[in-house]
């Protein structure tokens, strides 16, 4: 049963004719109907205002207004545009029928009217229009939704390009109706050509493939406002074909900028807007998952601000916060900045700071190729934070301590290594402000060894504890020194002497190796124009020269007047730079080789075959010399590959007209093969190790030059 059988219906019959009126009032009030009758036209109108009838049986012919114009009063009238209304024409009527649908009638019944059968037509007509009007009203809901939610729908018909849209499609797309031609192009003119194309495969996509597709663009609108759009398309598939694509249009700009600040809500600190503990996990785990893969090291130092509870205590929390800000952003502006980026071997873009709560900070060392990087960045951290904080007219200074945790070797997941890291920190702390403390202890004594050399070293300058030893370079063929390398040792008061590779690379973190090398760079001149003086032949001095040393501003000109002063000419110099020197800043590397060049100061390529330099570069370069590494010369004549390798450095050296030492030689057959290959000149232990100046100026005497 429905809704009609109810309730009796409210019918108003508008009708000059007494008799019609009666007729229909008693006839359909037999039925299930209530009826109202109207004698005129005014009357009726007046009668749908108030009493809201369900339907209306209107006459076309009556005297002052006629049906027609009262049809169209009514349906002029809010809320009336789906109000059945039933015109009763003349049978053979037609001009009237077409007049009365012109004019918005839902039907008409021709007189004379066929009484049994008008009950089951009206009812007809009133569940008709019972349907009608609740689907326009989930339409309007629908309406509304979409507008809610921003979202619109559109229909296109794949055989005739036939495109419909909501009215909601316009509003997201910011297009006028107006111009709307009921096609796809439409859709397209509304983004820019490379979203449009890609929109294009996806629907060209969907047809062929039957597969719905979603896809996310920035929308540009005509009004200029930037939006964001997410647009769906499903297919519609009759007889195995997709007939249609049904799909949505939906701004999700606002969407998308709620999701973004809960993001930020949930993963960023609100005080310093670093990253929280969790997105700190997070990204750890990313990176110990990036370190497992391509086989990197990480580093993280924990760092806490020492007895901050007091400075909330006696400041106030207010001045707390601002301090903890201060403190967050020196932080991220010692760490970002470039220089110290470069310094510490890390990639700028590969440190991230966070902070973990109250007084906790963290720094994430990712993609380390050493782990000094931190201990290098926990100085540099200490160095800046003994600074005081101003706040008003307090000037605070903060206690920090830092705990290093390294991976892999300090956890085997996030949460393990957060612990340890942690743990390193409260050791730190432990031993009172501002010290650092690794996890692994084995690590803190390597550092603690550093630390302690470096400053030995700082004293080993003023206290002349410095020697220089000279190993010198032979011609194997006419058994002749033709010069000498000199190489730098420690002699320490307690171990004795130290060779370079335990002391330059702690004297290059530190900065100590600009004041070693210049006392290298004086004492080595020295030597050779005491030895001009003392009667030796003219042999060449070379020096090894460090990249700092290299890089430094001025470094020509205080080899040029180094040499002026002493009065010595400067082919008798030669710098010896590793490949990695060079290749670092390859620009600025050719423009202080030129200089050198000009000087007429020659420049020799050391442990050449470690480094990458590619033919390319070592034609670009003014160089003389290129020094075979003594790992390719220490395995021949027993190794194949070693011996490929010399060769085939010995053939590009041919071919760049540069010379040629081979590093360590140490037997006959070294010298065998070398000569046999066209390499003349050789270093190495089976003519002499480095001596001191004395036996060096002796074995020249002996061995001849
Ligand atoms: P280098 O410049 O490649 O020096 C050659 C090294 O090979 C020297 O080690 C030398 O003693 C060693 N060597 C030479 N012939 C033989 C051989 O036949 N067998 C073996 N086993 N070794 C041989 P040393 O003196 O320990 O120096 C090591 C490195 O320290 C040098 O490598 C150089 O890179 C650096 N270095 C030495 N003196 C200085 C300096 O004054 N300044 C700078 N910046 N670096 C220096
Ligand atoms: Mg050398
Ligand atoms: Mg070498």
């Amino acid at each position: 049963m429905n809704e009609q059988h109810l309730s009796r219906s409210l019918i108003l019959t508008i009708d000059d004719d007494d008799m019609m009126r009666l007729m229909l009032h008693d006839i359909l009030g037999r039925e299930d109907f209530d009826v109202l009758s109207a004698p005129n036209a005014h009357e009726g109108i007046e009668m749908v205002k108030t009493r809201h009838p369900e339907l209306v049986l209107l006459d076309v012919r009556m005297p002052e207004m006629d049906g027609f114009d009262c049809l169209k009063a009514i349906r002029a009238m809010p809320g009336m545009a789906l109000l059945p209304i039933v015109m009763l024409t003349g049978a053979d009527d037609i001009d009237s029928i077409n007049r009365s649908f012109q004019s918005g009638a839902t039907d008409f019944i021709a007189k004379p009217i066929s009484w049994p059968t008008l009950p089951h037509r009206l009812r007809y007509l009133l569940r008709a229009s019972s349907a009608l009007s609740r689907l326009a009203k989930s339409e309007a809901a629908l309406r509304t939704a979409q507008k809610i939610a921003h979202l619109g729908s559109w229909d296109w018909t794949v055989t005739d390009d036939r495109m419909q849209w909501s009215d909601e499609v316009f509003n997201v797309l910011g297009v006028n109706p107006d111009g709307f031609q009921g096609q796809r192009l439409d859709l397209y003119q509304a983004f820019t050509d490379a979203d449009a194309d890609n929109l294009h495969r996806a629907i060209e996509r969907c047809v062929n493939s039957k597969k719905k597709f979603h896809l996310q663009f920035q929308l540009y609108r005509p009004d200029s406002s930037g939006r964001i759009v997410l647009i769906r398309g499903e297919p519609i598939i009759v007889d195995n074909t997709v007939a249609r694509i049904q799909g949505t249009i939906q701004d999700i700009t606002e969407r998308q900028r709620i999701e973004e600040q809960i993001r930020f809500l949930s993963y960023y600190d609100p005080l310093t807007s670093l990253p929280n503990r969790k997105l700190f996990k997070e990204s750890l785990g990313q990176a110990i998952a990036d370190c497992k893969r391509c086989d990197t090291k990480l580093s993280a130092l924990f760092i806490s601000i020492d007895r901050f509870k007091r400075i909330n205590e006696t400041l106030g929390p207010s001045v707390g916060d601002r301090i903890l800000k201060m403190f967050a952003d020196r932080l991220v502006t010692e760490v970002q900045n470039s220089d110290y980026a470069a310094d510490s071997a890390c990639d700028k873009s590969e440190i991230t700071v966070s902070r973990l709560g109250g007084n906790e900070f963290t720094v994430l060392l990712n993609r380390i190729n050493d782990t000094r990087c931190g201990v290098k960045t926990t100085k540099r951290i200490f160095q800046v934070m003994s600074e005081s904080f101003k706040i008003d007219e307090h000037d605070i200074f903060l206690g920090i301590n830092i705990g290093i945790a390294v991976y892999p070797g300090d956890g085997i997941d996030e949460d393990s290594f957060i612990k340890n890291g942690e743990f390193a920190m409260s050791r730190a702390r432990e031993q009172g402000q501002n010290t650092y403390q690794f996890f692994n202890k084995s690590l803190n004594a390597v550092a603690y060894h550093k630390l302690s050399m470096e400053n030995q070293l700082r004293r080993a300058i003023e206290r002349n504890e410095l020697i220089l030893y000279y190993q010198p370079k032979v011609n194997m063929r006419k058994m002749r020194v033709i010069g000498c390398e000199a190489l730098i040792r420690w002699q320490h008061p307690e171990f004795g002497l130290v060779p370079p590779a335990q002391f330059i690379p702690i004297a290059e973190d530190s900065g100590l190796i600009i004041d070693i090398s210049n006392w290298v760079l004086e004492t080595a001149c020295t030597q050779m124009h005491l030895w001009h003086q003392q009667g030796l032949p003219p042999l060449v001095m070379a020096i090894n020269v460090s990249a700092n040393q290299f890089r430094q501003h001025g470094f020509v000109a205080q080899v040029d007047s180094t040499l002026a002063r002493l009065g010595l000419a400067p082919q008798h110099l030669k710098l010896e730079l590793t490949e990695s020197i060079l290749l670092e800043n390859i620009e600025e590397a050719l423009v202080t080789l030129r200089e050198f060049d000009a000087l007429g100061v020659h420049i020799s390529i050391d442990d050449f075959g470690t480094g990458y330099s590619s033919l390319a570069y070592l034609k670009k370069l003014p160089i003389s010399e290129l020094k075979i590494d003594r790992s390719f010369i220490r395995d021949i004549p027993n190794n194949e590959d070693d011996m490929a390798i010399t060769t085939a450095i010995l053939a590009l050296a041919k071919s760049l007209s540069l010379e040629v030492v081979a590093e360590g030689v140490e037997h006959e057959e070294q010298v065998a093969f070398l000569l046999q290959q066209g390499c003349e000149t050789a270093q190495g232990f089976l003519y002499s190790k480095p001596v001191p100046a004395a036996e060096f100026a002796a074995f020249v005497e002996q061995f001849g030059a």
